[in-house]
């Protein structure tokens, strides 16, 4: 182990390869920095940070006493069948618990998602720039990845999305709200979509940040689209649950897509402590959203600030303030800087403040608490 973060690793000359080849040039799913070895770094009693789309405000209650007493049981081996976490999130989102699948977050289940349809050569296509682990899952699988760049607004460009579709398509992933621009689709778009998708191409939508959603007019896909043969929702615990750190997420689609996907599991992937901790927290769910509530209010406080200090350029000229601060209905926000991201996010690092710049795009900034918002608001103003 190197704990190198470059994307080719190290080959000794003449050393016999041992993994696939196709691999090398494969980009890692680059985490956020520790905000404590940041801090230890610049001497600082702590750092702040903005770069995983982390919830800021800790554990909902109950959750630590209940993982502290299943580990009590952690020599034994979780239940493989999810039996009580299923029955609860199908209580919860009113579907039977044959249509869940639980993975090791949600990241886990859009991997198995593509094992589960496609074979090498198979297209699976998403909007770009999306969810950074498309791309790697893809590529992983065997799969071929087809990206759809972005539209002027930063968002998924649904008619081309469709036009790219091929009869090797058997999977396309619709990030809403898309990570890392915050844009979102709404129903009528969604609607067209989805009625110009072949009957045997599965549609991933993939609502990580569901729970910051205040626009009335972006669907929520299982109210909206749980009943589409060909529609899979994925949904997590780690953002507005705050489990981002036992690892759990979950998908609803038709029974036998989630029967396939629960064979395609890691056996035990939802560990005891997952499982306990899940069920702990949608026993809160009005605390969840009194804390979505905030990161809303937050939100909204950010972009209006941040429009401010970057208004719209003129459309494609790159650079900062391009197309300015798009709305974000996530739980974060994009700045699309340019060439400036890379230098923004060193800039914001050196003041203590952790962002996660996109090179040549642009900068998403997680919303924390209103003292660490106000906190990257004076980084900003000092770098921009
Ligand atoms: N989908 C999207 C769009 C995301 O942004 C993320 C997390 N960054 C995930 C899925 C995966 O989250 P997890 O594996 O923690 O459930």
């Amino acid at each position: 182990m190197t704990g190198s973060t470059s994307s080719a690793p190290d080959r000794r000359s003449g050393a016999p390869r041992l993994t696939r080849a196709d691999l090398d040039a494969l980009p890692n799913y680059v985490p956020g920095r520790s905000p404590a070895d940041l801090a230890r770094e610049l001497g600082l009693p702590e750092a702040i940070k903005l770069a995983s789309n982390e919830v800021p405000y800790g554990l909902l209650p109950g959750v630590a006493e209940a993982v502290t007493e299943a580990v009590t049981e952690a020599h034994r081996y979780p239940d493989m069948g999810v039996l009580a976490l299923r029955s609860a999130l199908a209580e919860r989102y009113g579907v039977d618990a044959e249509r869940i699948a639980t993975g090791c977050g949600s990241v886990a289940l859009a991997e198995h998602l593509v094992r589960a349809t496609c074979l090498p050569g198979d297209e699976v296509v998403y909007s770009w720039r999306s969810f950074e682990a498309y791309p790697i899952i893809a590529a992983t699988s065997g799969a071929t990845s087809v990206r759809v760049p972005n539209d002027a607004g930063h968002g998924h460009d649904l008619a081309a999305m469709a036009a790219a579709v091929t009869d090797r398509t058997r999977l396309i992933f619709v990030c809403n709200p898309n990570n890392p621009t915050g844009t979102s689709l709404r129903r009528a778009e969604l609607d067209r979509f989805l009625g110009t998708v072949p009957d045997d191409v599965l549609v991933v939508l993939d609502e990580a940040y569901r729970e910051f959603v205040t626009d009335p007019e972006v669907p929520d896909g299982l109210v909206t689209y749980g009943d589409r043969p060909n529609v899979v929702v994925l949904r997590t615990l780690s953002k507005a649950w705050g489990l981002a750190g036992l690892r759990i997420g979950f998908l609803v689609g038709q029974p036998e897509v989630a029967a396939t996907v629960r064979k395609v599991v890691t056996p035990f992937s939802a560990s005891l402590a997952a499982q306990a901790g899940a069920l702990a927290a949608l026993a809160e769910a009005d605390e969840m959203r009194r804390r979505c509530a905030l990161v809303v209010a937050e939100r909204d406080r950010m972009i209006e600030a941040l429009r401010k200090r970057l208004p719209a350029g003129p459309a494609g000229a790159g650079g900062a303030g391009s197309g300015g601060v798009p709305e974000s209905q996530a739980n974060f926000v994009w700045l699309p800087l340019g060439d400036a991201s890379v230098p923004f996010a060193q800039a914001c690092e050196a003041r203590g403040i952790i962002v996660r710049p996109f090179a040549g795009e642009g900068v998403r900034v997680t919303i924390g608490t209103p003292a660490e918002n106000d906190a990257f608001l004076a980084a900003a103003d000092s770098v921009l």
